[in-house]
This record gives C-alpha cells, structure tokens and sequence, in this order.
C-alpha cells in the first residue's frame, strides 16, 4: 500500500446553525439535509468571488444550496462549475434543479455518468430498486435532466484552471465506474465523494474520524477501490472531503483502516455471499465488525446508537457486496 509521512494533526471546524461548515481555502461543507442532519454534505468553493459547487445532494437539498450562497452574499450568476464526483443520485440528484437557478454554471461529470444526467430515467430506476419506492418519493425529490450543452465530460487526469488555480480530476473506480475526484494541489485537498469512505462526526472521539468503505450498489470492486484509496494517498493530501460527512484529516490512518475494511467487507461476502438468509446474516456480521471497529476506536456508544448511526450504510454496503458476489459467481461460471 502506499504510505506518506503522516504528520497531519486532526483538525475539526465546528458546525454552525446554518448547516455551513468553513474551512481553509474558501471550502465549506453544506449540509443538504438528506435523511438526517450531517449526513450528506455538498462542498461550496468560493475563489475571488467565484464560485462552484461540487456534489449536490439530493433535489430537496437545492434550497439549502441557495440559502449557502446568499449567506455568503454571492449571487447566483457567480457559481461556474458544479462538479458531480459521481452520478449517485443523493450526490447527484439536485443538479438539473440547481442548474435552474444557475445561469452561467456548468456541469463536470464522468463520461459514463453523463447519459444518464441527459435523461435521468434508468438511473431514477435503479435508485428506486436500492431504497424502494416509498423511500426514494420522501427524500430524493424531482430529478430533473441536465441539458447536454451544459454538461461537460471529465477525462483521466484532465488538469483545468479555475480563478487562480489548477485543479486536476482523476478518474477512480471502486464505488462507482462514474467516480472522479477533485484535487486542489495548492490547497492539498481531495474532494473525494464516496471514494474514501464514509465518517460521521457523531462517531469521532476526541477529534479522532472513524471511517468505513462505501460499497453501495451497483459497481463495488474492492481492487479497484483498494487502488483508489491509494492513489488519493499517493497525491498527499491534507485533507480530504467526504460527501459522507465533512473534511477529514489523519488520511494515512483512515487509508489504512480502510484497506483493512475493504478485506474485512470481501471476506463477510465470501462467508455469507451465496447461501440464504444472506443480506440478513451479512447484515449482522457488518455491524458486528463495525462494532468492534468502534470499540477500538474508543467509542462508547450503546448497540442502540450504533445502529441508528450505520445501519443505512449496512444496509447499502451489504446490496453492493451482493452485487459484487453475484458478479464474480457469474464470471467464474461462464469462464471469464
Ligand atoms: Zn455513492
């Protein structure tokens, strides 16, 4: 695994009423209120009075998008970029109505994500089969499709300048096959989308992050995300900023927790991954290893509230390993 010199103190900025959250070099995280408070954040840039967005949330999340900008009094012809990590739609989502209100912003994405930004239909659908139907009508909103002349693709490495700065995006596969990552190397940040795990501020202790992969249907691979966590280490970061939740420091540390989760996911899979009662069973063991993960860390929180803090992400995390279960199976069987 690559390893860098990990010389990064934690470093926390604490929440305001707003649901903004400043940190260096003009980055904030907005919380966008999905599903429960500092759950799912969109980060606003603001370089010379410029501005960009990356990630969204979901549709619901574009008033609070709006309200960011105002508080810091910035119009909405100011915004050029929204940069979408990935096309999941709890990060994705909100960008068609954002846009509405957005008259000279554009769109970054994925090349394999942007077909279904166009037209939203398969990926509405498949949005639908992870959380159910009930689930996506209360809390994803109206998706709307982004017109093709405001999408612009991101290719492997593309490097572009924005205001006084290069940043450069660097596709990454692992949670999704339409995940890139942001890199501002004067900043040394990486906005990371769900490349690096999820972390909620609710389970750190002492300003210490806890961190676990992201194997959310439908594309997990855990090569490809073991190598994607590196290469986000390899770029030496001294931050970085999850969608889930919020900018983390410590990144040598969380990489390597992790590595050890993506194994520790892969051989509950192997375990329970073909037989019955499969999502139940891998369900238990996940929280299970979460749960000792957490004592580990120091956490002393009740199986109560553990449970009400992960078990959405159990839920997604055991859907993708499935997936990955059933691809490799399948694979195996017809030879390839
Ligand atoms: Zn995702």
């Amino acid at each position: 695994m690559t390893m860098a010199s990990d010389d990064q103190k934690p470093a926390r900025a604490g929440f305001c009423m707003s649901g903004i959250t400043d940190f260096a070099d003009g980055i904030s995280a907005i919380d966008t209120h999905h599903i429960r408070p500092a759950s799912d954040a969109s980060y606003l840039l603001i370089r010379e009075g410029r501005a960009a967005f990356v990630d969204t949330g979901t549709a619901l999340a574009v008033p609070h998008l709006l309200a960011a900008l105002q508080e810091k009094q910035l119009t909405v012809e100011s915004v050029d970029w929204i940069f979408l990590t990935h096309i999941h739609l709890d990060h994705a989502g909100g960008a068609g109505a954002l846009l509405k209100h957005l008259p000279n912003a554009r769109v970054l994405v994925h090349p394999k994500g942007a077909p279904h930004l166009v037209d939203p239909t398969k990926l509405i659908q498949a949005t639908i089969g992870v959380y159910g139907e009930a689930f996506f009508a209360a809390t994803y909103g109206k998706i709307l499709p982004i017109p093709a002349d405001r999408l612009q693709v991101t290719e492997e490495g593309l490097s572009f300048f924005w205001v006084d700065r290069s940043y450069q995006c660097l596709h990454t596969p692992g949670h999704a096959l339409h995940h890139y990552v942001l890199w501002d190397p004067i900043a040394r940040v990486v906005f990371a989308g769900d490349n690096f795990g999820v972390s909620y501020r609710e389970l750190d202790v002492n300003g210490h992050a806890f961190v676990i992969p992201a194997t959310t249907p439908t594309h997990f691979d855990p090569s490809e995300m073991h190598r994607t966590i590196d290469r986000i280490v390899a770029l030496q970061p001294a931050a970085v900023c999850l969608t889930h939740y919020g900018q983390v420091t410590e990144i040598n540390r969380l990489a390597e927790d992790l590595h050890r989760g993506v194994d520790a996911y892969v051989a509950i899979a192997g375990r329970h991954g073909a037989g019955p009662d499969r999502v139940r069973r891998m369900g238990d063991e996940l929280f299970e290893w979460m749960s000792a993960q957490l004592d580990a860390h120091g956490d002393r929180a009740d199986a109560k509230t553990r449970h009400a803090a992960l078990d959405l992400d159990i839920d997604l995390n055991v859907q993708g390993l499935i997936y990955w279960a059933d691809r490799v199976a399948a694979s195996k069987l017809s030879g390839t």
